[in-house]
């Protein structure tokens, strides 16, 4: 168990899940399903001494091969997933008149949903229903991806490696599919644990290899990748939404204005006029600035459509499971580094992804269809993020975060 006080959403012990891995790894009947979040490949590089622009996560996924790992997938795909049912409930929402007196908010990261829940629980309806992409991909791992390997769910293990501690407390939404009750996602591993875990099985980061995530979820867009940055759920949203509404992409940098240019402000707001739709939006991150702008809200002196929230400053690549510097935020770096990714990937529209298409074509219809209600969307009432940590007799915490 480690004892690690580093976390902006306040969780104060890291619970410990290496071994969990370990075991489930070691197992016969376990098929280990790996995803990666965009946030861990801007840090991971910082602990073991490779360079930026060498510690990609194609190398993540060879060295999580290398110990033992059967599949490995990039989160950057689910988060394709996650835009589509997002911004289509979204302008449903919209469209209905349901966000005229207040905005619908990001689902995202558990940190907010426990602090919304906790603080402010008449927002509860104003959440977007949508899974975040760990807990979509997880649901997709346990259900089109075992069905096309001829595997049960419950012999799919599937791992999350994020940068965040409150996601192992979001795994523990439950999932009920045809025979199966389970969780999405059954492991969630940090960026600090994923560390740990090649020292000890002695991968060394120079023998590493780019390769490629495996079929089926291969393909991934730019819109994906800056998830991990404050403002960029909302960016990757409005390429859709823009797609949506006016049958024909935006510049991929036509909303580059909710970026967050830096630490100070933590948040971002604009405005768009889309074919005589005014659609208003704000980027916030950090829980004391969400908390202004709610209140800011409530009273009235601020009006949006859509707003995003993130707990951690920066955004995930801030996470509270990501390498620590003593006194360095590194958070707003790390961010550059995953729109600096997406500039430069082929693909940066969400709609545009080809393996997100064919999962629809094959499975779930259409976005917010019942089957994708029924597996990728949630009801923020029916499960609780673990308040206080439950810990064993050593003193470690065994439950939540
Ligand atoms: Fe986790 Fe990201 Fe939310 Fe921080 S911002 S609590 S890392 S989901």
């Amino acid at each position: 168990g480690q004892c690690i006080t580093h976390c902006p959403v306040g969780a104060l012990k890291e619970r410990d899940d290496t071994s969990k891995l370990w075991e489930a790894i070691a197992s016969e009947d376990k098929v280990v399903v790996v995803q990666v979040a965009p946030a861990v490949r801007t840090s991971w590089g910082e602990e073991i001494g490779l360079e930026i622009k060498e510690a990609t996560v194609n190398k993540i996924f060879d060295a999580l091969k290398k110990i033992g790992v059967d599949y490995v997938f990039d989160t950057a795909y689910s988060a394709d997933l996650t835009i589509m049912e997002e911004a289509n409930e979204f302008l449903d929402r919209f469209n209905n008149n349901e966000l005229d007196e207040r905005p619908m908010f990001t689902s995202c990261c558990p940190g907010w949903l426990r602090f919304i829940k906790g603080q402010f629980p008449h927002l509860v309806p104003q959440l977007s229903t949508a899974k975040s992409p760990m807990q979509m991909f997880g649901s997709v791992m346990k259900t089109y991806f075992a069905e096309k390997i001829g595997k049960k769910p419950e012999n799919i293990y599937s791992v999350a490696v994020m940068p965040c501690l409150a996601k192992k407390g979001e795994s523990e939404m439950e999932l009920f599919y045809e025979e199966y009750a389970g969780h999405d996602t059954d492991c969630v591993i940090t960026t600090r644990e994923l560390v740990r875990m090649l020292r000890a099985a002695h991968i060394n980061s120079n023998t590493l290899e780019d390769i490629e995530p495996d079929k089926l979820f291969e393909k991934s867009s730019g819109a994906g990748v800056i998830f991990g940055a404050t403002g960029g759920v909302m960016e990757a949203a409005l390429r859709t939404a823009y797609y949506t509404i006016m049958g024909e992409n935006c510049s991929p940098d036509a909303f580059e204005v909710v970026r967050a240019e830096s630490q100070d402000t933590g948040v971002s707001e604009a405005s768009f006029n889309l074919n005589g739709v005014e659609l208003r939006v704000a980027a916030v991150n950090g829980l004391g600035n969400a908390r202004k702008l709610i209140e800011e809200i409530e009273r009235g002196e601020k009006k949006y459509d859509f707003v995003e929230v993130m707990a951690c400053p920066g955004g995930c690549v801030g996470g509270g499971g990501q390498p620590i510097h003593d006194g360095d935020e590194l958070a707003f770096e790390r961010g550059k580094n995953l729109y600096f990714l997406d500039k430069k990937s082929e693909l940066r529209y969400s709609h545009e992804n080809e393996d997100v298409k064919s999962l629809y074509e094959n499975y779930f219809d259409k976005p917010n269809s019942h089957k994708a209600h029924m597996l990728l969307h949630t009801d923020h009432n029916s499960w609780e993020m673990p308040r206080s940590p439950k810990r064993d007799r050593n003193g470690y915490v065994i439950n939540g975060f």
